[in-house]
């Protein structure tokens, strides 16, 4: 990895808001790249391939298991996500804080990979708010909504191994304060890696002056 980019990890319950928050990091910032994962899932109304998913076939996906193209990923109700390698590594190298927005199995995988990637968890302020969003957005179906809150039952124990909570109450407020946190911890990081650089260098002209 040559740039400073940084990697972020943004899960949380489906219906908490993550992808309205992310849109809107992204429009109000140049620093971010956020990673578009590939999904088995049909796509929703209005969402666009190569812009919210890659939507593929399971064969498909199988196949990009096989060749190792995919730096994580999990089964969520069914269907198979996961974050394509490529963009990810591009985008880091290019020195931008990649925000890849996946789910708690997959956040485990990365973590474990890659020990030093921020992980923040996004959640409604209730559990009552997170049923009317989910029925609010009109998209799935009864069934479906019963599967994503048993699912956030589960989701709920992975919450402590997160760094950080961000409760989704107000839009503007969630996105101010997701941008000030990646604003910390990158300049914490760069920091870490100035001082770093500078004092083996020190120590390096120590040893040879013979003090
Ligand atoms: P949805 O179907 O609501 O778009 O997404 C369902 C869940 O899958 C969400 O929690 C979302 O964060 C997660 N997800 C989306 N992309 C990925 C991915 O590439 N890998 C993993 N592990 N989870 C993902």
């Amino acid at each position: 990895m040559t740039g400073n980019g940084l990697l972020f990890i943004v899960s949380g319950f489906s219906g908490a808001g993550k992808g309205t928050i992310m849109k809107e990091l992204l429009r109000r910032y140049d620093n971010y790249a956020l990673s578009v994962s590939a999904t088995t899932r049909k796509p929703r109304p209005g969402e666009v391939h190569g812009k919210d998913y890659f939507f593929i076939s399971r064969e498909e996906f199988e196949k990009m298991i096989r060749e190792d193209a995919l730096i994580e990923y999990a089964t969520y109700a069914g269907n198979y996500y996961g974050t394509p390698r490529k963009y990810v590594e591009e985008m880091m190298a290019a020195g931008k804080d990649v925000i890849l927005e996946i789910e708690v199995q997959g956040a485990q995988k990365i973590k474990e990979k890659m020990p030093e990637t921020e992980r923040i968890f996004v959640t409604p302020p209730s559990a009552e708010e997170l049923r009317r969003r989910l029925t609010d957005r009109g998209s799935e179906t009864e069934e479906e909504i019963e599967k994503r809150l048993r699912r956030a039952v589960e989701e709920a124990s992975y919450m402590p191994l997160y760094d950080f909570i961000l409760v989704n109450d107000d839009l503007d407020r969630a996105v101010t304060e997701l941008h000030g946190l990646v604003c910390t911890v990158h300049d914490r990081s760069v920091h870490r890696q100035d001082f770093n650089r500078e004092i083996k260098k020190q120590l390096s002209d120590m040893m040879r002056g013979g003090n």
